[in-house]
């Protein structure tokens, strides 16, 4: 394509640029070597024209799912054979960097990360053995059976029974009513032919609880469902078309005893249940795919969204503010600066902090190896606040930088309506983010009663119990640029919130309010208090990554303005609590608010450098409003020029309907003309 002027706007930005970019992408990577071999393995998938990506927004359901399949098994098969890529370590390097190169591809994802890594984890060595292997190589394809049609959050209320019978040595997999059948697991639908089943286990009349079977759902050959097996597909959803969400029930499906997972917890040959170590590690699986789809979904997710709003704000055009001068790029207006640097600040931020999360849970598995479990508890507690709180602030994120488009961010060329799309489910599998933060309001009220007899806390929780002044020392703009003070006005929002909602929960239980009902009626306020636990939490980590990092000072400069940019953001946007109790004082509300404007201002000349660093390529972000070249009007006409609905002149189907009337107007046109 021939250099255009927004072209030209685009080189213009990356002159601006006042740090090197190859530095940013080494950081964000994680080092050189990280970031070689990133672009290596994309370089590979993209370049395979048995990869290449087609445009899913005019596809049906049945076609997007036909066109992730072909696409993913080729991926797990043949193109791994040919590359040699090893998959038994579900977080090698092929696998971290396949939703960033693939994004939308979500076919055959859960067999991969949540059917295999659960059958590793819950597995014992032999059931490993057979079961894994079969799965990895695609002789199997499985899901995650959990959620039922009436319950999913509840895990206790699940119904699906599994019931030892000792005569036969098996066990009866059984849907006692309509709300007991599995609704919802990713492959189920159409593709899978195992499912990983939780059910209460039964035996002798007595339940044990939930525990994992693995159960043949269809026929091997004909893929037909089993004898006692009802499956299907629960039918269209918002997004997702390549997911093949499914639905399950079994009336009385027999099942060998070797099919229950046993590693945790078995049943003897007479009946006798026995658990084996700790049963709290049953979980452990869930938590990395937890930590993948917050990584691979809401962060990856808004870097795209960002660049994509970012690029084209710098080549759009509207308006001016003086009226005799050329019209501005959209980037100049500081309201188009709020929505899209707030938002470049808020990547960054999730970027580094989910970084350290997933390391902090590879040394727990490393441990793990050596037979030291770790801190389970905090592990839990970070990743279930860490996704909620970054999926949804990836949702409103991209949702702010789809509009601050203006109507092109509305078309699916864009690429934004897809990056929502996605995201938007996040925040509801792998569990609901309202029933997430309340799992972390519990662990927080257990430390604020720790706060209360005066005990340290460690880990993330270590600042609830420290001395937190009561008072906000700034007084000059210059103040609120210094990372420690805005770390403080988080803390103690947290601090002061989780105290004083701990403090209201013991009043009214004194007053005789039941248990239950002072954690209902303070829900609201639980929720808050860990909302505002984590922008703290995320925060300290993006700034303890700036200081414990090496980086040049360009893009140290560059890193803590993102840094204070982050924190300034989400304290103006609800400085209720802080003005409540008085650690902030109206002056003070009033100079972060000057400062937030000049950090917007400051940051400009580096926008695209900023999403630059990201490095997507093209073929990654799938957008005609964020190519690298900039070209956007050019490739949106040919874009429109090639879609589907183009291919024929006249569409005769629908013009029959019209043809008659518009023949009258015809008609009476050409008699008017002869008057
Ligand atoms: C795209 C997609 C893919 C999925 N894939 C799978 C899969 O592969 N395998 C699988 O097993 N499941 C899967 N699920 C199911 C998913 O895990 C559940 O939908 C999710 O855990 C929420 O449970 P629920 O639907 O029962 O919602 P509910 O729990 O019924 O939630 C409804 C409302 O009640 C509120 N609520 C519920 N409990 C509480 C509480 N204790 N306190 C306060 N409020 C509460 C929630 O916040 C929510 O607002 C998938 C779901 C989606 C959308």
């Amino acid at each position: 394509m021939s250099k255009s002027e927004e072209c030209m706007l685009l080189m213009d930005e990356r002159e601006k640029t006042t740090f090197s970019l190859e530095e940013m992408t080494h950081l964000l990577d994680g080092g050189k070597y990280k970031t070689d071999l990133r672009q290596s393995i994309e370089k590979v998938i993209l370049s395979d024209p048995r990869m290449k990506p087609e445009d899913i927004s005019c596809m049906s359901p049945q076609q997007q799912h036909n066109h992730g399949v072909k696409r993913m098994i080729y991926f797990y098969t043949d193109l791994a054979k040919k590359m040699s890529w090893d998959f038994t370590d579900s977080r090698c390097p092929e696998l971290e960097f396949l939703p960033r190169t693939v994004g939308m591809a979500t076919s055959l994802m859960l067999h991969a990360s949540a059917f295999i890594p659960s059958v590793a984890q819950l597995g014992t060595k032999e059931q490993v053995a057979k079961w894994y292997t079969l799965g990895k190589e695609y002789f199997i394809l499985g899901c995650y059976a959990q959620t039922e049609l009436g319950h999913g959050t509840n895990l206790r209320e699940l119904e699906t029974t599994a019931t030892f019978d000792q005569k036969r040595q098996e066990f009866v997999l059984h849907s006692p009513k309509l709300t007991s059948m599995k609704w919802w697991p990713g492959e189920l639908g159409k593709g899978a032919n195992h499912a990983l089943v939780m059910a209460q286990l039964i035996i002798q009349g007595k339940s044990y609880g939930m525990h994992a079977f693995l159960v043949q759902i269809r026929d091997l050959t004909s893929h037909r469902p089993m004898p006692g097996v009802t499956v299907g597909s629960i039918g269209s959803l918002m997004s997702m078309g390549g997911s093949d969400n499914g639905y399950l029930s079994f009336k009385s499906v027999r099942i060998p005893k070797a099919n229950m997972l046993a590693r945790y917890a078995e049943v003897s040959a007479d009946g006798t249940y026995i658990k084996k170590g700790d049963t709290k590690l049953m979980h452990a699986s869930m938590v990395n795919l937890r930590v993948l789809m917050t990584k691979g979904e809401a962060v990856l997710g808004l870097e795209k969204a960002c660049t994509i709003a970012a690029r084209y704000s710098c080549v759009r055009r509207q308006g001016s503010l003086q009226p005799s001068k050329p019209e501005i790029q959209v980037i100049e207006y500081v309201t188009q600066q709020h929505k899209i640097i707030s938002q470049i600040a808020t990547a960054y931020a999730m970027h580094f902090t989910i970084q350290h999360v997933q390391a902090i849970y590879n040394q727990f598995l490393q441990d793990l190896d050596k037979g030291k479990v770790g801190n389970l508890t905090e592990l839990h507690f970070v990743t279930a606040g860490v996704k909620a709180s970054m999926t949804e602030q990836s949702v409103e994120g991209i949702e702010t930088v789809r509009r601050a488009c203006g109507g092109h961010g509305f078309a699916h060329s864009s690429g934004l309506p897809a990056l929502l799309q996605r995201a938007i489910p996040s925040c509801t599998y792998e569990g609901d983010n309202t029933v997430m933060y309340l799992f972390c309001a519990r662990h927080l009220l257990r430390c604020a009663q720790k706060v209360f007899m005066g005990q340290p806390l460690e880990g993330s929780v270590k600042y609830l119990s420290a001395e937190i002044q009561n008072k906000c020392r700034a007084n000059k703009k210059e103040d609120f640029i210094n990372p420690n003070i805005l770390l403080a006005c988080l803390q103690h929002k947290a601090q002061a919130m989780l105290l004083e909602t701990a403090t209201y929960m013991q009043y009214i239980a004194s007053k005789g309010m039941n248990q239950m009902d002072v954690w209902n009626i303070s829900s609201v306020q639980l929720v808050n208090v860990v909302k505002a636990h984590m922008l703290q939490y995320i925060f300290s980590t993006f700034l303890d990554f700036i200081n414990e990092t090496y980086c040049s000072p360009p893009i140290r400069d560059v890193l803590l303005k993102l840094c204070a940019l982050y924190g300034i953001y989400n304290i103006n946007n609800n400085a209720t609590n802080l003005l409540k109790d008085g650690y902030l004082n109206g002056e003070q509300c009033t100079l972060m608010e000057r400062v937030e404007v000049d950090l917007l201002q400051d940051l400009r000349k580096n926008v695209v450098g900023l999403v630059d660093s990201f490095d997507f390529r093209d073929e990654i972000l799938n957008s005609c409003l964020g190519a690298y070249d900039g070209n956007v009007y050019e490739r949106l006409f040919e874009n429109a020029k090639n879609s589907p609905m183009n291919k024929d002149e006249v569409h005769e189907e629908t013009y029959k309907y019209l043809k008659p009337h518009l023949h009258k107007g015809r008609d009476i046109l050409k008699k008017m003309s002869k008057l």
